[in-house]
This record gives structure tokens, C-alpha cells and sequence, in this order.
């Protein structure tokens, strides 16, 4: 079968096109358009409407979601268990986490892993959210309210573990809502106390769904 070609004619270049006078007399005109609004029209209180930024910011929306945190469990510790789901579903790939296990005695030896290293590149990442909805543990959070400190460098875009650890929430909290149930509590909703002496892990207690 012979391919057929859509031909696309170019629309005639007038000598004004192109000289782009016209298009650099309309960005002018928007451009001085805006500065004399802005200096000439005060607000209430006799300022201009320019906002001193960063000092002064505009109040943003409710749903703003603003930079990630980490959230802690009640003892300050990271609630990331370091599953990697959160950098799988980056479509930016700006996550790198490194894991690693719990010591020798403590009770989430053998059990969860957690984040020796976790950086956010809040610089290539475009603010969709996947990493939120892919978390199991409600360990990442886009709910601060807070955009990046403007910097000039890009090391400063960097967000490291300690970092988003030490973010809170919009309500103040460094914790989430949801309730974490630790290996051998027996709040877990899956628990039950009759099996507590069952090797199943973790620490002996019989998990029906997780
Ligand atoms: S918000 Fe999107 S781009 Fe940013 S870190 Fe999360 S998954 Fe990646
Ligand atoms: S933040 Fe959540 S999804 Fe990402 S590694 Fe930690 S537990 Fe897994």
C-alpha cells in the first residue's frame, strides 16, 4: 500500500514577522503594563502590591501540599521500613534510599529494615505524589505546607533523612494519624492473644493480614 504524505504549507512570513517587532512591542507593553500597576496601585495599608519575597510570601491554598517529610514513630524513629516503593513509583527517580537492618536486640531485628540513607532531590522531583500514595507505612508525607528555601546552590535542594525527619506536618505534628502497630503489640488489628506463643513471626504473634 503506497504511504500517504500530508503536505503542511507554512503560513507566508510577513517582513514584520520577521523582524519580531510586533511580538517585542506586545511582551514590552504586558511587561511595563505590569510594572506600572504594580507601583502605582497600593494596597489597603499604602504598600505596593509587591510581596518582599521570601520574607513576605502569599498565604497559599489549603490543598497546597508543599515539600515531603518523613514521619517518626512515638520513640522519634523513622516509620520508613527503607521497601524502596516510594523511589519504584518516582517517575523522577529523585528518590535514593539505602536500608538497613536493626541491631542485635532490638525487636525489629530480623523484622523491618530502616533508611540508613534517604534523599529527596527536591530539585528534579515534580510534586505528583506517587511516593505518598505508594508508601505502606504512611512514612512520607507531602503535608507541610512549605515550599523549598530559595538557594543558590544545588546542594541546599538535597533533602536528606535528618532533614525530612525534622519537618512537621501542617497541624505541628511530626507523627501521623494513623496508629502503627510495632511487632508484638497486641493493638494490632490482626492479633490475636491465643497464638502469642506461636514462632510465627514477628516476635511470636500470628499476623492474619498486613
Ligand atoms: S512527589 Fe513524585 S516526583 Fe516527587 S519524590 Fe514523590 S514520586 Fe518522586
Ligand atoms: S517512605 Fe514508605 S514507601 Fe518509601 S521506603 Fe519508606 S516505607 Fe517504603
Amino acid at each position: 500500500m503506497a504511504a500517504t504524505v500530508k503536505v503542511i504549507t507554512k503560513p507566508p512570513r510577513t517582513l514584520a514577522d520577521q523582524a519580531y517587532i510586533p511580538a517585542i512591542a506586545q511582551g514590552l507593553r504586558l511587561t511595563m503594563g505590569r510594572f506600572f500597576k504594580n507601583t502605582f496601585s497600593a494596597r489597603e495599608d499604602g504598600e505596593i502590591v509587591t510581596l518582599m519575597y521570601p520574607e513576605e510570601t502569599e498565604a497559599y491554598p489549603e490543598r497546597f501540599r508543599g515539600i515531603h517529610r518523613l514521619t517518626q514513630r512515638a520513640d522519634g524513629s523513622p516509620r520508613c521500613v527503607a521497601c524502596l516503593c516510594c523511589s519504584t513509583a518516582c517517575p523522577a527517580q529523585c528518590i535514593h534510599i539505602e536500608a538497613g537492618e536493626y541491631g542485635e536486640g532490638d525487636p525489629r531485628h530480623g523484622y523491618e529494615r530502616y533508611p540508613v540513607t534517604f534523599v529527596i532531590d527536591e530539585l528534579r522531583c515534580i510534586f505528583c505524589g506517587y511516593c505518598v500514595e505508594a508508601c505502606p507505612c504512611d512514612a512520607i508525607r507531602m503535608d507541610t505546607g512549605a515550599h523549598m528555601p530559595p538557594s543558590t546552590s544545588r546542594d541546599h535542594f538535597l533533602y536528606d533523612k535528618e532533614t525530612l525527619l525534622s519537618l512537621p506536618g501542617r497541624d505541628g505534628s511530626y507523627l501521623t494519624a494513623n496508629p502503627r502497630h510495632e511487632p508484638g503489640d497486641a493493638s494490632h488489628p490482626a492479633w490475636t492473644a491465643s497464638a502469642a506463643t506461636d514462632t510465627c513471626p514477628p516476635s511470636g504473634g500470628v499476623f492474619d493480614f498486613y
